[in-house]
């Protein structure tokens, strides 16, 4: 479902860079500092990664391409996921969804969806019951594997609940008994 990622001006990568990820196992390999975990980052950040640290920098500029010796830093980073939306897994009517996220040297950002502005939120119940999100399973880094078998039974629910697509539901009865 995951189609493709585009990032430009994030980390590593100044220039406009597109990862396509074919129906399979896609496979990255490269030298130490390359720019692999990069990519998982861009991802990470498009889905609402809120912590600079989590990216593993010190603050949210960090994910701006700083410049190297030939070429001046980015005004701005950017990344858009790809979502095949073929079979309608997601609500939405459009054979291909694009997720992006864009952050400035101000600070200022704004997320996308099919080029729309859109909140944080938007983005979070597009994709909840998917298992794409951050805090699901589709994503998983060194020491995850340990994390989940050693949670509570409270913390690896949440986990089964996104698998079976609960968490969706879960997320809309919270909204509706806000209002
Ligand atoms: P390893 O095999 O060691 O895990 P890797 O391929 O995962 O390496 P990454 O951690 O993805 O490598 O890339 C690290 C590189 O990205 C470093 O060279 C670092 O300088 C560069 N980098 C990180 N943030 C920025 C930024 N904002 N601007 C430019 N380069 C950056
Ligand atoms: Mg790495």
């Amino acid at each position: 479902m995951l189609k493709a990622l585009e990032i430009a001006g994030f980390k590593s990568f100044a220039d406009r860079t597109r990862f396509d990820f074919p129906d399979g196992i896609t496979v990255v390999v490269g030298p130490n500092g390359s720019g692999k975990s990069n990519i998982v980052d861009a991802i990470k950040w498009v889905l609402g990664s809120q912590s600079a640290k989590s990216l593993r920098g010190k603050e949210m500029a960090d994910v701006i391409f700083k410049g190297s010796q030939s070429r001046g830093p980015a005004g701005s980073a950017e990344a858009t996921i790809v979502f095949d939306n073929s079979e309608g897994n997601l609500p939405i009517e459009a054979p291909e969804v694009h997720v992006t996220r864009r952050v400035f040297r101000s600070g200022e950002g704004e997320y996308l969806i099919n080029n729309q502005p859109c909140r944080l939120k938007d983005i979070k119940s597009l994709i909840a019951g998917t298992g794409i999100g951050i805090d699901a399973y589709s994503l998983i880094e060194q020491g995850k594997v340990d994390r989940m078998l050693q949670a509570n039974a409270k913390d690896r629910r949440v986990i089964f609940e996104e698998a079976a697509g609960i968490s969706r539901f879960k997320a809309k009865k919270v909204e509706a008994e806000r209002r």
